[in-house]
């Protein structure tokens, strides 16, 4: 019987038993290995890291979403690096933005994830523009700017390296609005503290406002997973919610509260 195995820490991780292998390939960035899992149903992983599974998805694309999406009335240029699963675009387009920007490195993560995920149509939407390339190198030359930015990117190994640094940070600035906001997937709380720190310290000298919020993310490290919101306008616990999408299985108004509010433990 084949498993999976990603592991977290030397001594510790998650694994899976590969029912079905869907898609095994090394890409020119990086390996690209998709499943089929009784209880977690098509897992798709980078680099034999967990990008996501079809079960636990919801938690992680809700709240890199919609926590600064309900805060912005009429969203009219939204950036979005990494992603190339296709499932932040595809949550954006609930709240019918303007024009969407995906910029994603490697390609074939876009055929793939099109090929086996039922989200794919978000893929199609007509006001959304694929760049395939470094996000730094995008945001390097951009001359747009942008009401909402999200990092989706995977964790700082190969090609993701370089979107956590400091002058990746500055040009993320100079594209968004001064009423825009960009929020990131900041990691692990229980596994990658080291790296969360340097990220609030370099990204609050830049913002007025920069908050962690935590999630549930049951097939990540540690089993929840932080995100950071910065703005120098909106104050995610004061600003109001303007638009909340229908349907939704984790974020709510009541959790868009619960998620800001930080435990002792990571404060
Ligand atoms: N939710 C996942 C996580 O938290 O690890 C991330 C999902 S998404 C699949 C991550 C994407 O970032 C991958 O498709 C990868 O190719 C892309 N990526 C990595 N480095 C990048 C870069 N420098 N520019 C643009 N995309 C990049």
């Amino acid at each position: 019987m084949k498993e999976f195995k990603e592991f977290h820490s030397e001594d510790a991780g998650i694994f899976f038993r590969v029912d079905k292998i869907l898609f095994n390939k090394r890409s020119k960035f990086q390996k690209i290995f998709l499943f089929e899992n009784k209880t977690f149903g098509r897992v798709l992983t980078l680099d034999d890291l967990v990008m996501l599974t079809e079960k636990d998805e919801f938690f992680y694309h809700e709240s890199l979403v919609h926590p600064a999406l309900s805060l912005l009335s009429k969203p009219d240029k939204i950036l979005v690096i990494g992603g190339g699963d296709g499932k932040t675009v595809y949550e954006i387009f609930k709240h019918k933005p303007g024009e969407v920007h995906l910029v994603e490195i490697d390609e074939e993560v876009i055929r793939v994830s099109e090929r086996f995920f039922k989200w794919e149509k978000g893929f199609k939407k007509k006001n959304l523009k694929i760049f395939i390339q470094d996000g730094v190198e995008f945001v390097r030359e951009a001359d747009y700017r942008y009401d909402l930015i999200i990092i989706d990117s995977s964790d700082p190994v190969g090609p993701a390296k370089k979107l956590y640094k400091r002058d990746f940070y500055l040009n993320l600035k100079r594209v968004l609005k001064k009423k825009g906001i960009l929020v990131m997937q900041a990691e692990s709380p229980l596994y990658h503290r080291k790296i969360q720190k340097k990220m609030y310290k370099e990204l609050s000298k830049i913002f007025k406002i920069c908050r962690f919020y935590i999630s549930p993310v049951p097939t990540y490290p540690g089993g929840i997973w932080a995100y950071l919101f910065c703005s120098d306008y909106y104050e995610p616990l004061k600003s109001k919610i303007k638009r909340i999408p229908r349907r939704l299985k984790f974020y709510s108004r009541k959790v868009h509260r619960a998620i800001f509010e930080i435990a002792n433990f990571l404060k």
